[in-house]
């Protein structure tokens, strides 16, 4: 069985007085819970780790040095330090915003690993390439440029993150999802072989609610989720906690 995970990404939301909302959600985690991870904005991160007890915390970013003059960036060591396990690399705001390429989110999922974080690694189609008919080979490129050779069932999790769903109340049909899905497995598989390809695991991302957890949680390779708007209130992600661990 894959690990399931429900990972929330604050981005550029909360300052100190929205750990209380990190208070609340441990407190709403149902008996079974999955594992579930929060990723604040840096300047929370050494509070929040303090305030998580069972939930994971994850920066949202990090850089691909180890250390030196990159004003503003925060090193995959300096986030390890914070308490921190996970971080997030090649978000789609990070890839447009940022002009990070396959080449620098590798390079960036490399410096976690050597950190000790897991990289929750983020992929998806803009919307003229899935209206293109493109989606297949664009996560097949990003695949094959983003993720590096070392990857392992525990130092990596994929998000498949269609661009044009994240943050616009738009989510692909169950059956696209399943179609990306097991389209990124497959190649986990042909890539790495069949341990380690089956055991990484693969979230959906892109305006997943409590309204739609559910039926996105019934596709085979779907583990889980990475939630952005829906995270930053613990009574909204509290119940998408729930559907998955009822999946
Ligand atoms: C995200 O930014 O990773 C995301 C999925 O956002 P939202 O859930 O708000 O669409």
């Amino acid at each position: 069985m894959r690990r399931k995970i429900a990972a929330g990404n604050w981005k550029m939301n909360g300052t100190s007085a929205a750990l209380t909302e990190l208070e609340a959600l441990r407190a709403l985690l149902p008996p079974d819970a999955p594992e579930v991870v929060i990723c604040p904005p840096a300047p929370l991160l050494f509070r929040a780790t303090e305030t998580a007890g069972p939930i994971a915390i994850g920066a949202q970013d990090c850089h691909m040095q180890d250390a030196g003059a990159f004003t503003g960036d925060i090193s995959a060591a300096m986030v390890a330090d914070t308490g921190a396990s996970y971080v997030i690399v090649g978000h789609s705001e990070r890839r447009s915003a940022h002009e990070e390429s396959n080449a620098n989110v590798r390079d960036k999922a490399e410096a976690a690993w050597a950190a000790g974080l897991t990289a929750i690694l983020c992929i998806g189609e803009a919307l003229e390439d899935r209206e293109a008919d493109n989606t297949l080979d664009i996560i097949g490129g990003q695949l094959s440029g983003s993720l590096p050779d070392g990857v392992s069932a525990t130092n990596t999790v994929i998000a498949y993150e269609p661009i044009w769903a994240i943050g616009t109340g738009k989510v692909p049909t169950l059956d696209q999802i399943i179609e990306v899905h097991d389209f990124i497995r497959a190649r986990l598989i042909t890539r790495f072989g069949q341990d380690i390809g089956d055991a990484i695991p693969l979230l959906y991302g892109g305006s997943v609610k409590p309204e739609n957890a559910a039926t996105i949680f019934r596709a085979d390779n779907v583990d889980g989720a990475l939630v952005g708007g829906a995270s930053l209130k613990a009574a909204d992600f509290a119940p998408i906690i729930t559907a998955l661990a009822k999946s």
